[in-house]
């Protein structure tokens, strides 16, 4: 499932390709994965519009039309791609985007848990209201961690994945924040002292930072916008590393769950 930094791959790569782009006409091949009108309203609504820049707000592309935005969701499987006309497509094309000079955007998704959907600017601004904090803006300190964890018992991993609070971080990369951070993520929230928190900080914006330098972390079905794989997989230092020695201290790493998800850390390096 793409987290944080393999968005911010694909926003960073179609920010170079997309802006200045005009839509030529829109192909909704599967009309389930457009969100709050029909795919035709959707695709009338498309079509004309200049592309004026590309941006991520939490696990979201936004694809800014002037006044209006495209929102993508990339759900478990989505894959959004620019192609030339013409060019081989990778299976389960959901939404095709075609734009002027010979492109297309393609958008792909074999589970079809993503979504396409078009906001004018008080629903941009409402929805984007109830989204938490950016772990990569200068929002996210140590201070503001404190605050907000002041009245939860909540593990602090799981307080970490909630989408309310902090956007953007999953299973993968809280769970590597929180070992470059020594903090165990059974601790409860509230139970981090200052110093601890700021580690925490450090450790989560750290793991995503690097993950981007290398271009997100892909297992299955990740691909970033020319469908090339990520190269963070190799990088991770306790996700999905069970019985694995740890790479500071050499104990093996151990995997719970937590909120029906696996945890994995190392019990000797983080307290
Ligand atoms: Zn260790």
């Amino acid at each position: 499932m793409p987290e944080l930094p393999e968005v911010e791959t694909i926003v960073r790569d179609l920010s170079h390709l997309l802006p200045g782009a005009k839509v030529r006409g829109v192909t909704v091949l599967r009309p389930d994965l457009i969100e709050g009108e029909s795919a035709d309203e959707f695709a009338a609504r498309l079509k004309g519009k200049k592309i004026r820049g590309v941006t991520r707000r939490a696990k979201n592309i936004v694809t800014d039309l002037g006044g209006e935005r495209l929102l993508v969701n990339l759900g478990m499987t989505g894959r959004l791609l620019v192609a030339r006309e013409g060019e081989e497509e990778t299976g389960h094309l959901g939404v095709r985007i075609a734009l002027d000079g010979g492109r297309e955007l393609r958008y792909h998704d074999a589970r079809r848990f993503g979504r396409l959907w078009i906001v004018g600017e008080d629903a941009w601004r409402a929805w984007d209201g109830e989204l938490g904090v950016e772990p990569l803006s200068d929002d996210f300190t140590a201070e503001w961690l404190l605050e907000k964890a002041a009245r939860s018992r909540v593990a602090v991993k799981t307080w970490l994945m909630d989408q309310a609070r902090v956007v953007g971080v999953g299973n993968i990369y809280a769970s590597e924040g929180l070992f470059r951070a020594g903090v165990d993520p059974r601790r409860p929230a509230n139970s981090l002292t200052a110093d601890e928190a700021e580690r925490v900080v450090a450790g989560v914006r750290r793991v995503l930072g690097d993950a981007i330098e290398h271009r997100g972390t892909t297992f299955l079905d990740y691909r970033d916008a020319r469908g090339e794989r990520g190269g963070f997989a190799a990088r991770l230092q306790v996700y999905d590393q069970e019985g694995e020695p740890c790479p500071v201290c050499a104990a093996p790493i151990e995997r719970i769950v937590q909120g029906g998800r696996s945890t994995f850390f190392c019990g000797a390096c983080q307290s």
